[in-house]
């Protein structure tokens, strides 16, 4: 489902409904973040693209061929945008939460010491990231990461390993219900909506 092509880039729709991640995330929020930030990104892209060399590609591709471009860099914004809240609903899940199990259960007591600590760094990365951007945990090297990228960036055109799970810690993410706890923001979603099984499906292909 990340390997949409063009042209006629079309958002996939959201996998749960507009009120499921209540009380957590409000319909109210996934109505803007999806129906506004997300659509406007694809609505962008497609106009930029459009007649372009680009037209065939995988996002993935797009954004490793634009990466470092002066000149197409609104082209890398819009793409990583898509691709990246694309990953960040799936990352999400009403029946997600709690302590990952499984191999991934396993390789995070390897990587972190410890859940808690998973917890804990992955909430002082996304607070820390200045400004707007994501926090990521990636496989790298074997091993597992917490990382946060400025903007529209990403793993994928850092080439960072490959990425299991994302937030969003963009404002428009978490201000309606949260105004600007942020941190509240990120341990409330690691602890009620953190879909662990995406996560696990990630490990495996990675
Ligand atoms: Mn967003």
């Amino acid at each position: 489902m990340f390997h949409t092509k063009k042209p006629s880039l079309t958002l996939p729709p959201l996998p749960y409904k507009r009120h499921a991640l209540e009380p957590y995330i409000s319909a109210r929020t996934l109505d803007f973040h999806y129906g506004k930030h997300h659509q406007g990104y694809a609505d962008k892209f497609n106009k930029l693209v459009s007649g372009s060399d680009l037209t065939e590609l995988t996002l993935e591709e797009v954004m490793l061929k634009t990466t470092g471009d002066d000149y197409r860099e609104a082209i890398l914004n819009n793409a990583a945008q898509v691709w990246n809240h694309t990953f960040y609903w799936n990352s999400l899940s009403p029946e997600g939460g709690g302590k990952p199990s499984g191999e991934l259960g396993k390789k995070i007591e390897m990587s972190f010491s410890g859940y808690e600590n998973l917890i804990k760094q992955f909430c002082e990365a996304g607070t820390a990231r200045f400004g707007s951007g994501w926090v990521w945990l990636i496989k790298e090297n074997g091993t597992l990461k917490i990382m946060n990228t400025l903007n529209a960036e990403n793993p994928i055109l850092l080439r960072r390993g490959t990425p299991l799970l994302t937030l969003d810690v963009w404002e428009h993410a978490y201000y309606l219900d949260y105004q600007n706890r942020r941190n509240d923001y990120l341990t409330t979603l690691l602890d009620k909506l953190i879909n662990w099984e995406f996560a696990a499906k990630n490990f495996n292909q990675a």
